[in-house]
């Protein structure tokens, strides 16, 4: 990872927005830019050198992690000791924070730290805005791990049978992920059987898997410090024709907000295309979510694909497109892949099938 000029390039935006520091303590940012996993560290980018803060838990791993800026480890909360540096510099006047990620706690330590005459400044989202175009190295963990999510397919499918409870169907996909080298899930394992398929966030439960009705599965692992992302939709028992209809419905939507991605299209267009399509069919009322998200160190980051978002897709762009029907009473439906967007359209990197596979 190019650590050295990533943060060469916020830098740069930093002098063209006349701010002499930034203060990073978004630890996703803070891994981004310099490497650190560890669980507290601020990162402070200076003029001329860059610090990251951080505990006597790390004393070995900070130094090892990180080659791109000096290592501090201190005694005091990062913050302050972040703080009580910046105070030592007499030519950092003007110093940024990330206002999005900074408690109003931890502002008022910022903003008793920094000397007379200098001022605390809110800073824009510089790190969120480099992190959305991914580099060959992150494509390549990314594909890396949504090739693991597809393998982990087969070990859902065998796991689901009525009776045995949705709980036990994710511990299964789980223990077989970290078999296979996953750090951890991205998130916690969506099993969401009959009624409470129609639960867009229906984390796996004590609940048994129905005897007919569909089961959405979500998932995702974090392999090499990148998530992957994935849902499927099945049916147990043979579906009725209405469920074969909002099957049909979701994914003829998915299809055509995949084939819509090519840089230029806004996300706020992006997530018309699937929902106009869904209208046709008196659907898109059940459709209570956006289509989608970025997929990086985070689960969810930048760009949001949802109504009103201007921003354009551009090559690099790791995102999911998920459009759902939720019938409530009934059941529900989504179908998601994380895709890189090329200079002429997508990439789909979970390539797991999409017909409706009936258990
Ligand atoms: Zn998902
Ligand atoms: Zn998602």
């Amino acid at each position: 990872m190019d650590h050295k000029g990533r943060l060469a390039s916020v830098r740069l935006t930093l002098d063209k927005s006349h701010v002499d520091a930034l203060v990073i303590t978004h630890l996703p940012n803070v891994h981004y830019l310099c490497g650190f996993t560890g669980s507290a560290g601020a990162l402070v980018i200076g003029k001329r050198d860059s610090v990251l803060f951080t505990d006597g838990r790390y004393t070995q791993q900070a130094p090892a992690e990180v080659k791109s800026a000096r290592v501090k480890i201190i005694r005091k909360p990062v913050l302050t000791a972040a703080g009580d540096w910046l105070a030592s510099q007499a030519s950092l006047r003007r110093i940024g924070f990330e206002p999005a990620h900074v408690t109003v706690a931890e502002r008022n330590v910022l903003s008793k730290a920094v000397r007379r005459g200098s001022k605390l400044v809110e800073a824009p989202p510089i790190v969120e805005q480099m992190r959305m175009i991914k580099d060959a190295d992150e494509i390549g963990r990314i594909r890396a791990a949504c090739k693991l999510g597809n393998d982990l397919f087969g070990v859902l499918l065998e796991a689901i049978r009525p009776g045995v409870r949705e709980l036990q169907v994710a511990g299964e996909l789980e223990f077989a992920a970290r078999k296979a080298g996953a750090e951890q899930m991205a998130f916690p394992t969506i099993v969401a059987g009959g009624l409470r398929s129609a639960l867009p966030h229906g984390r796996a439960s004590t609940a048994a898997i129905p005897a007919r009705g569909f089961v959405v599965c979500d998932f995702g692992v974090i392999l090499a410090g990148y998530c992957s992302d994935m849902t499927r939709t099945l049916h147990i028992g043979r579906p009725p024709t209405e469920a074969r209809r909002v099957y049909q419905a979701v994914d003829e939507a998915q299809q055509a907000a995949l084939e819509a991605v090519k840089p230029g299209t806004t996300a706020g267009e992006l997530d018309r295309t699937g929902r106009k399509l869904l209208h046709k069919l008196h659907l898109d009322r059940f459709f209570t979510h956006s289509t989608g998200h970025g997929v990086g160190l985070e689960i969810h980051e930048a760009p949001r694909i949802a109504a009103g978002q201007h921003e354009p897709l551009r090559p690099g762009m790791v995102i999911t497109i998920e459009p759902g029907v939720y019938l409530p009473g009934k059941g529900g439906v989504r179908i998601e892949d994380t895709v890189v967007v090329t200079e002429t359209g997508c990439e789909i990197l979970t390539s797991c099938p999409k017909d409706l596979i009936v258990l």
